[in-house]
């Protein structure tokens, strides 16, 4: 059996999900587990309602009655009045009503989930409606019957036993009927069974997790890009897509910020030698790109960009080294208040790291410590990775920035730089390395 993802790109209208399904018409005998995202940004849009209920600005009901419309006007185009779709989508958006309902709970991250998860939940019942509809038969099945969680709200921690028991017990028999199965990503249950989410981009890793529990021959993830691509499209032009990538460095890729993959995604592929394919949804007779065991290529250079970041300068009060009784203590903090180090070096006085910018856990970051350390911080930054380098495409990307913090290692190069002016569409020349 195989497992295909749509994400919320493929399926943000009518015709986005018309096309989904005339791809899987050519899959119709084959054993297939789908995972599907929410619609375009819904994901998006549950989060403003979320905020605007945690704030009580009044707005939320309006903001999630919007998204109710919008899914109404795409179902309308997909099926007649009347449609039994109409009534099980009405009321699993009731669920959220009912948590917009109550106060705000005290645990932000414990509504989020319950409110952001009636995106996938509503995208992959209109998505398995349309399916059933025009004949090609789809059991629709519930993802937190699967996928155990710890209750880590918003960055669900995987309870691989359970899942692996779940999927035997609640996905099995259903595959072992004719009919495609289809699922949500991005979303999980704890043991009390509240809903909680993966992270964002989430749905991805969902689809690796049931790649793995069920052992699939092959995860075909649908996507509105030819494949991987040298760098991002958004940013740079004249990228060239890979045709084949080693798991590592798929994972080095994702790791340092390439949205095309969730990071978290190869590891269970590559524990159990599935094949990952990138494929366009646009032109699914293309090949894509193909992600599998560890036999390297001679890779063109690799550009990840990753925004939003901060650098912090932290020396000791006392002027004291910064040795490692210090460092441990530091990256304690950093792991509890989960602030991911990117990049980090230091001198006998100081410590400078890279890091996400996600303010409310740097100025905690910089409260707990301030005892023994001072830090100095810095905003606006990006961090650019490039694997593979060569000289002419590091000086390319040097050009209108002002590089703080730089260093290579093997075949990795990585500069934190602040843009001169403002962030501006780059042309690159990205050339294929020679043998
Ligand atoms: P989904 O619809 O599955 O959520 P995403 O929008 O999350 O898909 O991911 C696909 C997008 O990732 C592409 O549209 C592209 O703009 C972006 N992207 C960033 N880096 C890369 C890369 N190296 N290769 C391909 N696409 C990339
Ligand atoms: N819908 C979720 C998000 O937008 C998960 C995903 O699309 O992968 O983050
Ligand atoms: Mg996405």
């Amino acid at each position: 059996m195989n497992v295909f993802k749509f994400g919320g790109a493929s399926l943000k209208d009518a015709a986005g999900v018309k096309n989904v399904a005339s791809i899987l018409q050519r899959y119709a005998s084959d054993s297939l587990v789908v995972v599907v995202s929410a619609m375009g940004k819904s994901t998006n849009a549950l989060e403003a309602v979320v905020a605007a209920h945690a704030k009580q600005t009044g707005e939320a009901p309006a903001l999630y009655q919007a998204l109710k419309e919008h899914h109404y006007a795409i179902m309308r185009e997909l099926f007649e009045p009347g449609d039994d779709v109409f009534n099980i989508v009405n009321d699993t958006f009731v669920e959220g009503d009912w948590v917009l309902e109550e106060k705000p709970a005290e645990d932000y991250d414990y509504m989020y989930d319950q409110i952001v998860c009636v995106g996938e939940l509503v995208s992959s019942k209109i998505t398995a409606a349309y399916l059933n509809k025009i004949g090609l038969r789809t059991h629709w099945l519930d993802a937190r019957d699967v996928v155990a969680t710890d209750n880590t709200y918003r960055e669900g921690w995987v309870i691989w036993d359970k899942t692996k028991a779940n999927t035997q017990k609640n996905v099995a028999p259903l595959l072992a009927k004719r009919g495609f199965v289809l699922t949500q990503g991005f979303i999980g249950a704890t043991s009390e069974n509240f809903t909680t989410t993966l992270g964002r981009e989430g749905s991805d890793y969902s689809a690796a997790i049931f790649s793995y529990c069920l052992d699939a021959e092959s995860m075909s993830i649908w996507k509105d890009v030819p494949g991987v691509l040298n760098a991002d499209p958004r940013l740079f032009e004249n990228v060239v897509k890979l045709d084949r990538l080693s798991y590592k460095e798929a994972i080095e890729m994702t790791y340092y910020g390439a949205q095309v993959i969730h990071p978290k995604t190869i590891k269970p592929l590559q524990n159990k030698n599935i094949p990952l394919f990138v494929k366009s949804f646009l032109d699914p007779a293309a090949p894509g790109t193909e992600i599998s065991s560890d036999t390297e290529e001679a890779y063109p250079p690799i550009i990840v960009v990753e925004k939003n970041q901060a650098l912090l300068h932290i020396s000791t009060n006392d002027y004291s080294f910064v040795a490692e009784q210090h460092m441990a203590r530091l990256f304690a903090k950093l792991a509890e208040l989960r602030l991911f180090v990117n990049m980090m070096q230091n001198t006998a006085i100081s410590f400078t790291i890279c890091v996400p910018n996600v303010p409310e856990r740097l100025v905690k970051f910089v409260k707990d410590v301030s005892d023994e350390f001072r830090v100095k911080q810095e905003n606006d930054l990006e961090l650019i990775t490039i694997r593979h380098y060569n000289e002419e495409t590091i000086a390319t990307l040097k050009k209108g920035k002002m590089v703080l913090f730089e260093e290579r290692i093997r075949n990795t190069m990585q500069m934190v730089v602040k843009n001169v002016p403002a962030i501006e569409r780059r042309t690159v020349e990205l050339e294929r390395a020679k043998g």
